[in-house]
């Protein structure tokens, strides 16, 4: 079959689609609060099978509740050629973390479907549930147990702090789509692709509208308790005390300079530190934190994170400690002919672009181990995200979603 000439999507109505969905969850200070699966999350999957429905695309939901959005191609035989993101948002987010990719998967599906270009594979739209990871943990759950980094049972049993399974919510959407077939979960995909904002400052300090995303970092994860022993603050000497927070604060110190870098490449966080009983005449008796460790440098992290567990135990002083090392993926590259197909549509268009390194985890990193995936990535203002005033501009949205089209048009036609 010979290839056809590439359609132009419609800027305008991306745009318009992008303040149709920033409605669902909007927050005051002008961003949205959209948790995975809550009912705001599902009203944002009913509106887009609402405008699939406009061009009879069918619908299908997995057991672990990702949505795909299909045009049927001429040889069902066919995997398909997809794109997407995810609808959820993080706690007070913003219009464009995630949505963008659905919205740009999705403008390049009508497009497509309007210049009536027929393909021989199936297209798609896939909205990955609970990538953001902030009511349920971990984080890419759907696009995890898709390709069998998780197992479904688990991550269904898991519970938000209400005690709501993922379990119920999954039932919950697809009592809301009572029209929709369902997929099998690990099925094949021929290609995807995903939009996002970069949530950083590269594309938009040299100009560039397009990233050709190379890869993401490595993660290690490591949850740390300090058991020590409760104690009267006023009446116990130094000699008696089993301090948990003396002995996790010389921990976390340890850690930071064993972690510490001249080039500044080690990303060494912690972002969750609880001491308990958390009486402030007593001395605490148990210390819980989390450790997260990302490193572009598989050979970098594996040290690194084998030092993390040898620096705890031996600022532990007189408490006891466990750690448990909760997830370990390495670092990922993209196929090459991912990459230079994203450089090579954006040349055709004239789009400033650049190869860019993905500092933050998407759904697209468990997707390359099912089939060949890449990434869009598109300017961030200020390089702001997960935050209310997160901000990306319609024209460089639009180029995403035309660059998503013609990759679409490459592979499945
Ligand atoms: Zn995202």
């Amino acid at each position: 079959m010979s290839k056809p000439a590439y359609p132009l999507v419609n800027s305008k109505r991306l745009w318009q689609r992008h303040l149709d969905m920033a409605r669902i969850g909007a927050t005051p200070g002008g961003g949205v609060h959209r948790l995975a699966l809550t009912p705001e999350d599902i009203e944002a999957h009913l509106l887009l099978v609402k405008w699939a429905g406009v061009h009879g695309f069918s619908t299908d939901l997995d057991a672990i509740g990702n949505m795909f959005i299909r045009r049927a191609g001429s040889d069902s035989s066919l995997a398909p050629v997809a794109s997407g993101s995810h609808t959820d948002t993080q706690p007070l987010g913003g219009r464009f973390d995630g949505i963008t990719g659905v919205l740009a998967a999705f403008e390049a599906l009508e497009t497509i479907h309007e210049a009536g270009i027929e393909t021989r594979h199936p297209l798609e739209t896939i909205i990955w549930n609970n990538e953001e990871g902030s009511r349920f943990i971990p984080a890419c759950m759907g696009s995890a147990v898709y390709t069998g980094v998780e197992k479904l049972s688990d991550m269904l049993a898991r519970e938000d702090k209400s005690g709501v399974t993922m379990g119920a919510c999954v039932d919950a959407l697809r009592q809301a789509l009572p029209q929709a077939g369902s997929r099998e979960l690990g099925a094949p995909i021929a290609n995807f692709i995903e939009t996002h904002i970069e949530q950083g400052i590269e594309l938009e300090t040299n100009g560039n509208t397009i990233g050709a995303v190379t890869g993401m970092q490595g993660y290690r994860r490591f949850q740390v308790h300090v058991i020590g022993e409760d104690a009267h603050s006023g009446t116990t000497p130094r000699a008696r005390r089993k301090d948990a927070f003396a002995a996790a604060s010389d921990m976390t110190h340890a850690l930071r300079e064993r972690l510490w870098d001249e080039d500044d490449e080690i990303r060494y966080t912690i972002g969750r530190f609880e001491v308990l009983p958390g009486g402030i005449s007593v001395v605490p008796g148990r210390v819980n934190f989390c450790i997260d460790l990302r490193h572009h440098d598989e050979g970098i992290l594996n040290d690194l994170g084998d030092a993390v567990p040898r620096v705890c135990k031996a600022h532990a002083g007189p408490c006891e400690i466990e750690i448990t090392e909760f997830l370990r993926l390495p670092p990922m590259s993209f196929p090459e002919a991912m990459i230079a197909g994203v450089e090579k549509a954006a040349r055709r268009n004239g789009f400033p672009h650049q190869r860019i390194y993905s500092y933050a985890g998407h759904d697209a990193r468990h997707v390359a181990r099912l089939c060949p995936a890449g990434m869009i990535f598109i300017p961030c203002w200020k390089g702001i995200s997960h935050n209310e005033s997160e901000r990306a501009e319609p024209g460089d949205i639009a180029a995403a979603a035309q660059l998503i089209t013609e990759l679409l048009i490459d592979q499945a036609v």
